[in-house]
């Protein structure tokens, strides 16, 4: 018997990728300070992290992190064995109130509250219709959870209604991302609800990078759509982003929230939050929902990029978000554009499949209401000297 050996397997797999330029590397952050870093001894600025209202410094949120770790590490168990604490119902019960769901479930992360929503929902016979452009993690649950997977053109909500039509037994689910993490645009929101109705669907719209960013008091992109909690039952809240800490939440309508607790495998079968953790998102919760000024400086922020870019002649993406992806084109290129930006002090992440489609690597610029104004110029100069050095 000549069996294939895992260990050649991911040999030939690594060559493959690194003839294609699709090699990932870790890059250790030795120190940071706001956007300021060093990173292979390298003090640069910061404009690829999702830390959208920089409350992942804020001494506020770190005095909550550390006060609530002197009851402890870590929670000890799952939340239905004995996990569940008294920090852990207090973020459930205001993240309830202040995105006007009735009720929220903590999970591990994001990742993992995608895996749940789809897998307690939806089995074989059933159906789960998606952007093309969602987030990973909304399209390996929905692999994961064994019903037939169907995907639209993106922000294509006549295509989204063909789908479901196309598959008409069964329950269906369809998922959006709010805004999409790669491109930073916002989905057809109003268009998907109407949609959800009209097909007898259920919509679930994961909302990590809206949260805190759009919407009065930071709400998210369901509320800058002008819509009710009522109007999307389900919604993915993720703590790691504007929120600067980690974890996620689900929030929506009681008894399907409640399926999810009694049933979701990703949430009964893993630790609970470190309570500190859930403390110190309680805490960003608070900054966020009161925090226009925060909104009002990234806002700025966005603005001066986007119109110093027109003037650079950079065509970023269509995006009002903090996400303002420049496409680049061949991974080859966003590479080297990356490593000239890293040359003269700033960090931005080169994106290339299959985290994007063929032939759209880009460069996934992010602000942050931590960015000053010289620093975003900075930026824009040491874009225009890369593409210039690198495309040209
Ligand atoms: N959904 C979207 C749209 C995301 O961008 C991410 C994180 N990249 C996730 C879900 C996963 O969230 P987490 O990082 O908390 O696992």
């Amino acid at each position: 018997m000549s069996r294939v050996l895992l260990t050649e397997r991911v040999l030939v797999a690594r060559a493959q990728r690194e003839a294609a330029h699709r090699r990932r590397h870790l890059r250790t952050v030795a120190w940071r300070d706001g956007m300021r870093c060093r990173v292979d001894g390298r003090d640069l600025l910061n404009f690829c992290s999702n830390d959208y209202l920089g409350l992942s410094q804020d001494p506020r949120v770190i005095a909550a992190l550390r006060d609530a770790a002197a009851e402890g590490a870590g929670a000890g168990a799952s939340h239905l064995v004995c996990g569940h604490g008294a920090q852990h119902a207090a973020l459930e019960s205001e993240l309830a109130e202040w995105l006007q769901a009735p009720r929220a479930l903590l999970f591990g992360s994001g990742y993992l509250a995608n895996l749940a929503v789809v897998q307690a929902l939806l089995g074989e016979g059933d159906v789960c219709v998606q952007d093309r452009l969602n987030h990973a993690s909304l399209i390996d649950a929905a692999r994961l959870a064994g019903c037939t997977f169907k995907r639209y053109p993106h922000a294509d909500a006549e295509g989204a209604a063909r789908q479901l039509a196309s598959h008409a037994p069964g329950a269906a689910l369809l998922a959006s991302d709010g805004v999409f993490s790669m491109d930073g645009d916002v989905a057809p929101l109003r268009e998907l609800v109407k949609v959800a109705h009209e097909q007898q669907a259920m919509l679930y719209i994961d909302d990590a990078h809206g949260i805190g960013v759009l919407g009065d008091a930071g709400r998210g992109s369901v509320a800058a759509a002008g819509l009710a909690s009522s109007d999307v039952p389900l919604r993915l809240v993720t703590f790691g982003k504007a929120l600067g800490s980690a974890g996620a939440a689900v929030v929506g309508d009681v008894d399907l929230i409640a399926h999810l607790a009694e049933t979701a495998r990703p949430y009964i079968y893993t630790t609970a939050m470190p309570p500190a953790q859930a403390a110190a998102t309680r805490e960003a919760v608070r900054i966020a929902r009161a925090g226009n000024d925060l909104r009002e400086r990234l806002r700025a922020n966005i603005e001066r990029l986007k119109e110093g870019a027109r003037r650079h002649g950079l065509a970023l993406m269509p995006s009002d978000t903090p996400i303002q992806p420049l496409l680049v084109g061949t991974d080859t290129h966003a590479l080297a554009m990356a490593a000239a930006l890293e040359d003269r002090g700033y960090w931005v992440a080169p994106i290339r499949p299959p985290t994007v489609p063929e032939g759209s690597a880009r460069l996934r610029i992010t602000l942050s209401a931590a960015h000053h104004a010289h620093q975003v110029d900075g930026l824009l100069d040491a874009l225009a000297q890369a593409r210039d050095a690198v495309i040209a």
